[in-house]
């Protein structure tokens, strides 16, 4: 068994409902997916010490890690574009008295470097009960949310059929630098998806231990595709 299926199954038996985002992007990176570079701290720990060991370069990012919260932002809990360590720190202090005061404790943060600019586009995949691992593309933000464009496929799939889930967004013309916007890199899109959604992809592995994947947002910059968020959610099932 390897890394990734043990780490699910061990996660199902301690009744856990999702991975946190470290774990998640752990799992990432063992794939071959891009996701930034960051070290976790723990609260209470000096965070400037952490992230000056870890050699992290600025600008940064804040985020909360904390049971129980999934969708961070909707807590203030993810601070872009921290420019110095004292940047970090005091972003750190503030974000700790706000969340206090709606009651969260965050167990630690998660500290990690900025992406490259680019086309935020969501990667995920779900079990359908009668058909299994399907995996599913879209644009970020607005795309996903309001206007649902986004494309499903039975996994495994192909190259051909990854790049073909891409031509089918409405919004497609996006990706290709449609109003002033650089290209993304359609290649590192298929790539991804063919990791997760591929022969031997994180579906297919995870299947019986995963309910969900969501890697929402990949940040796509015409050289590279880098996941900055990543879900896992587990099934509960037998
Ligand atoms: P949430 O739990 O609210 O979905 P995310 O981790 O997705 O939190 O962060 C919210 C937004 O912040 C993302 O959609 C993305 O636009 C931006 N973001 C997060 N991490 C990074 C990063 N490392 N580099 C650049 N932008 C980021
Ligand atoms: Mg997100």
């Amino acid at each position: 068994m390897d890394d990734y299926v043990r780490a699910l199954r061990s996660a199902r038996r301690q009744g856990i409902d999702a991975l946190d985002e470290p774990a998640g992007k752990k799992i990432l990176e063992g794939a071959g997916i891009r996701v930034p570079r960051s070290v976790v701290v723990k609260a209470g720990d000096d965070i400037r010490a952490a992230a000056a060991a870890a050699g992290l370069q600025a600008p940064l990012v804040l985020k909360l890690v904390a049971v129980g919260v999934v969708h961070k932002s909707d807590v203030g809990g993810v601070r872009l574009n921290l420019r110095t360590l004292d940047e970090l720190a005091s972003a750190a202090q503030e974000l700790q008295t706000s969340l206090r005061s709606r009651g969260i404790e965050p167990q630690g943060w998660l500290v990690e470097e900025m992406a490259p600019h680019g086309a935020e586009v969501v990667v995920g995949g779900t079990m359908d009960p009668e058909f299994g691992p399907m995996v599913m593309v879209g644009l970020g933000g607005i795309f996903v949310e309001v206007l649902k464009d986004v494309s499903f496929r039975l996994c495994p799939i192909t190259k051909a059929d990854a790049r073909e889930m891409l031509e089918e967004l409405k919004g497609a013309a996006l990706l290709k630098g449609a109003r002033g916007g650089a290209a993304a890199n359609v290649d590192v899109i298929v790539d991804v998806l063919m990791r997760v959604g591929g022969e031997g992809g994180l579906l297919l592995r995870g299947e019986g231990d995963l309910a969900e994947i969501d890697i929402n947002p990949l940040i796509v910059s015409p050289e590279a595709a880098v996941a900055v968020d990543a879900r896992f959610i587990l099934n509960k099932g037998p």
